[in-house]
């Protein structure tokens, strides 16, 4: 199964954020987005994403900046992945040509089952957990911002 790169960047961004010490400057859109070696405007748009969903604050102004929220840091990895995949099938059945097994597919049902596995496994994992070493040590190495 290959997650929505709107996936990926929305649990970097959050792993990013996590490691951004209380004493530390925010980092911006802009700076997260050079971290992660993604594009300002996908970054944007995932960080609006977050943001609706009470992940993340962004402050405005001299200092402001990005910010986890305590419901970021405790935010499941599997809830997440949900919130951004969507409800839909990982094979198209119905699109363009319809598959002709449609109407009676066991072979459907296993993939759903398959998928619903995938997401519980990460279910219980939280942000926090996901930089714990190495990860954590790692993302301050390459942060443009740190605790300095
Ligand atoms: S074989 Fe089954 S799972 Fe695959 S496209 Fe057809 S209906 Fe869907």
């Amino acid at each position: 199964m290959r997650l929505m790169r709107s996936t990926d960047l929305a649990l970097r961004t959050l792993m990013r954020l996590a490691v951004v010490g209380r004493e530390a400057a925010a980092p911006t859109t802009r700076e997260v987005a050079a971290d992660m070696a993604v594009p300002y405007t996908h970054e944007a748009k995932v960080v609006a994403e977050l943001q609706k969903m009470g992940l993340l604050e962004a402050r405005r102004g001299r200092g402001g900046g990005l910010a986890l929220t305590e419901a970021g840091r405790g935010a499941s990895v599997g809830a997440l992945v949900r919130s951004f995949e969507g409800a839909g099938d990982v094979v198209d059945c119905e699109g363009g040509t319809p598959c002709p097994l449609n109407s009676a597919c066991r072979l459907r049902d296993a993939l759903r089952r398959a998928q619903e596995a995938f997401y519980a496994s990460l279910d219980p994992l939280t942000v926090a957990d996901i930089v714990a070493s190495p990860t954590g040590p790692l993302l301050l190495g390459i942060t443009t911002r740190t605790d300095d």
